[in-house]
């Protein structure tokens, strides 16, 4: 497949991970297997009913295989186009994209980590992770930390998954935290910037990828900056 081609790509799966938002599986037409790097995103195509085309990048929240597929994370963005048409499509209808584009992927060698998401922010951290712990060679002897941050139980998107992860592998961290928990929650409240210094207690040779809105990933890189890390130890994607 040539780099940045635009392909078609067949809606398999459409699953409801919350009120508003949606993992979508997709199965790319014509293409045996579809290469790309996890934390990378695609660019979807699409026109409105007035003809104007619209495009926007979603980052793929799946592993690279050795198939055609790829899925997607995304919320339902009031007023927006792009977002609502994919969480309103069916099994069986396809949609343009173009990619993979993007260089917020794992920067070897890898470091102890943290990966610290708000949201859909998880996205490209489900991919990364996924792909890092399916071989212990990717991952041995390194610790890594994913501080995801939601308002209630219910917005924790692959919950399960990531406990399961956890609970296989010793190295893997996952600390979800909310901001609207009910009383029953019994992890930590609040906003992921308030448990960053308790993970890097000091350290700065750690590697640090944050993901979701702008917001969040100034409050956090402004922390982990005053802690004294080094700029290109902290990398970001910003989905607004
Ligand atoms: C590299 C990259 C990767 C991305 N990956 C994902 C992803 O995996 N999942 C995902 O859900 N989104 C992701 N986004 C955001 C996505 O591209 C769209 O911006 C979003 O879906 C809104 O598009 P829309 O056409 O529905 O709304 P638009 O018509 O573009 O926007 C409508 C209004 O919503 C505001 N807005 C735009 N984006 C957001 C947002 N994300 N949250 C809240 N308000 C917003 C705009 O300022 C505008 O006022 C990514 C963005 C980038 C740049």
């Amino acid at each position: 497949m040539t780099p940045f081609q635009t392909f078609t790509a067949r809606l398999t799966r459409s699953l409801v991970l919350s009120q508003v938002t949606r993992h979508l599986e997709f199965e790319l037409q014509g293409v045996s297997r579809f290469g790309f790097v996890a934390g990378q995103w695609l660019s979807l195509k699409t026109s409105r009913p007035d003809g104007e085309e619209i495009t926007r990048a979603y980052s793929i929240a799946s592993p690279p295989g050795d198939d055609n597929r790829f899925a997607l994370c995304l919320n339902r963005v009031q007023d927006g186009f792009m977002s609502n048409f994919l969480c309103d499509m069916k099994e069986g209808e396809e949609i343009a994209c173009q990619g993979p584009f993007g260089d917020f992927i794992l920067r070897p060698p890898l470091r102890d980590t943290i990966f610290i998401a708000t949201g859909t922010g998880i996205a490209p951290f489900r991919s990364m992770l996924h792909w890092l712990l399916s071989d212990r060679a990717r991952h041995q002897s390194k610790h890594l930390w994913l501080l995801f941050g939601n308002r209630t139980e219910r917005d924790i998107y692959y919950h399960d998954e990531f406990l399961r992860l956890a609970a296989g592998h010793a190295n893997f961290h996952y600390s979800p935290t909310l901001s609207r928990g009910t009383p029953d929650w019994q992890g930590p409240r609040g906003y992921v910037q308030e448990y960053v210094s308790s993970i890097v207690q000091g350290r700065r040779d750690m590697q640090a990828y944050i993901c979701g809105l702008d917001k969040m990933i100034k409050a956090n890189r402004e922390l982990l900056k005053e802690l004294g890390w080094d700029r290109k130890s902290i990398l970001f994607e910003k989905y607004d």
